[in-house]
Order: structure tokens, then sequence, then C-alpha cells
């Protein structure tokens, strides 16, 4: 028996990176999974090549996270395919990296929109059916870019609100059983990252080694190393921890 026999899963971002490995990770402990993504055609794709246990569901929606009605049709439609919402997993984001005086008005909105607006739409949509069901577990994705770092304005600003938010949720959705945490993912070998490479000239294989050589654990991490995280994090054991942010790192920012 699975920790998500029965449950329903919802994962923002997800075609691919650490969206696509959660929900793989969701599905193999007995998740029924909605992917959304930007595009429906990635995201059913996606859905496509998830394993399913026994009777669980996998679906791909078409959905960006900045606008609220999109989220909250979305999120409607999962409940009407999947037959309910559980879990949401607001994992949407980008980059828009620039050192401040060369960072535009549009790179800030872009990053604060996907990240913060994103998050927000999707849980107001989701916190409904939660709150009605007095259960429900909400994970956001922050970054150790949240304690700073350089070229980040935009990205670490948003990614330190992402915990203010995930506090203010853990205060006012505890009383109806709702459970909301964040993971600050430290280097994570992603298409994300690889972009971060080509931008700074190096190779995907020496920006990886420099990553892994400048961390305690000497490695960078996977996806399925935020997997497991969120899915202990989002799972019935851990319904006494709410309103935290969960450094998935291999203690990058030990000091
Ligand atoms: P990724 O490989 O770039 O995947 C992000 C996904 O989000 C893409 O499929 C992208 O779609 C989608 N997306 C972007 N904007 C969206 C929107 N408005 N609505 C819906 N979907 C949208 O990124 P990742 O590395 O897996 O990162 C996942 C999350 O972890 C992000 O929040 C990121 O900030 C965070 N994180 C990552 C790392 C890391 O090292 N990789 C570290 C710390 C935190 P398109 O392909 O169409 O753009």
């Amino acid at each position: 028996m699975g920790r998500y026999d029965g449950r329903v899963a919802v994962i923002t971002g997800a075609a691919r990176g650490i969206g696509f490995g959660t929900a793989q990770r969701f599905a193999a402990e007995g998740a029924s999974v909605a992917i959304l993504d930007l595009d429906e055609a990635s995201a059913q794709e996606a859905a496509g090549r998830l394993e399913l246990v026994e009777g669980a569901k996998a679906v791909g929606i078409g959905c960006d996270v900045v606008d609220g009605a999109a989220a909250e049709a979305a999120v409607q439609r999962v409940v009407d395919e999947l037959g309910g919402i559980h879990v949401l997993v607001n994992n949407a984001g980008i980059t828009r990296d620039n050192l401040l005086f060369k960072m535009s008005e549009d790179d800030w909105d872009l990053v604060m929109n996907v990240h913060l607006k994103g998050a927000f739409n999707m849980t107001k949509a989701a916190q409904k059916h939660f709150v009605e069901q007095r259960y429900g577990k909400i994970l956001n994705l922050s970054s150790v870019s949240a304690l700073g770092n350089r070229g980040q304005a935009n990205y670490s600003a948003a990614k330190m609100g992402v915990q203010g938010f995930t506090r203010t949720l853990g205060i006012e959705l505890g009383p109806f059983g709702i459970n909301a945490n964040a993971i600050a993912p430290g280097f994570i070998a992603t298409e994300m990252t690889d972009a971060t490479a080509a931008r700074v000239k190096m190779s995907v294989e020496d920006f990886r080694a420099a990553a892994a050589e400048s961390n305690p654990v000497k490695r960078v991490g996977f996806p399925e190393d935020i997997a497991a995280a969120a899915a202990f994090l989002c799972s019935d054991e851990a319904s006494y921890i709410t309103g935290q942010t969960l450094y998935v790192d291999g203690g990058a920012k030990l000091g």
C-alpha cells in the first residue's frame, strides 16, 4: 500500500525537471497526478510517461499559473477528471538573471509573477476544496537563492517571498486540516541550471562539476532528491509540520 493511494496530487510546471520528478514519485506511491504546464501538449506527453499504480489516473493540463482564471479552471478540471484534490505542489518557475543595474522591469515582474502570483493563484483555487474537505497539503518551491545570490535580485526576493507565503498559509490554513511547507533546493541538475551554464558560457559538465565541488556532499542534486522530500512533507507522517522551509541542498549553505 502506497502513502498516496486514493490521493490526487497537482504539480505545476511539471512537464520536466523537479516537477516531473516529483510527479513520478507521487505516482509511484499510489497517487493520481495532474501535470500542469504552460504547454498542454507537453503536459499531456509528460502525464503519459508516468508509471501509475493500478486504478490511478494521470492528466496533463495547459495552464499559465500567472492567470488566475486559468488556475481556477485547471483546479476545477482536476477535481472533475481525477475525482478530487489533496496535494498541491507550486513548482512552476523561471529565472531572468542579471545584475541589478542591468535588470529590466519586465525581468522583475515576470519572475515575481510566476513564483509569487502563480503560487497565490493556484493556492487560492485549491484551498476552497481543501477547506471544504478539511484536508490538504501544499508544498511551495523556494530556493537557496532566497538567502541571496549575485545576479538574482528578482529570483531571490521571490523565493524568500515564497517562504513568507508558506508561513502565512501555515497559520491561516492549519485549523482546517491543511499543511503548507516549502522546500528550498540547492543546485539541481535540470534544464533550468543547464540554461544558467549556457548563460555563463560553461559546459553543462563543467558547471555541474563546479557546483558539486563547492558543496559538502560533493555532488549535485537531482529531481529525485527533491521528490523524496516532497513525498514526505505532503504525507500524513508530516502532519505536525507546517509553515516550514526544508533546505535540500547537500549542505551548500552550511558555511
Ligand atoms: P525547469 O526545468 O525550468 O522547469 C520549470 C517548468 O515550469 C517548465 O516546464 C516551464 O515551462 C514551467 N513554467 C514556467 N512558467 C510557468 C507558468 N507561468 N505556468 C506554468 N508552468 C510554467 O525548472 P526546475 O529546475 O525543474 O525548477 C522547478 C522549481 O524549482 C522552480 O520553482 C525553481 O525556481 C525551483 N528551483 C530549482 C533549482 C534548480 O537548481 N534546478 C534550485 C532551486 C529552486 P516552459 O518549459 O514552457 O517554460
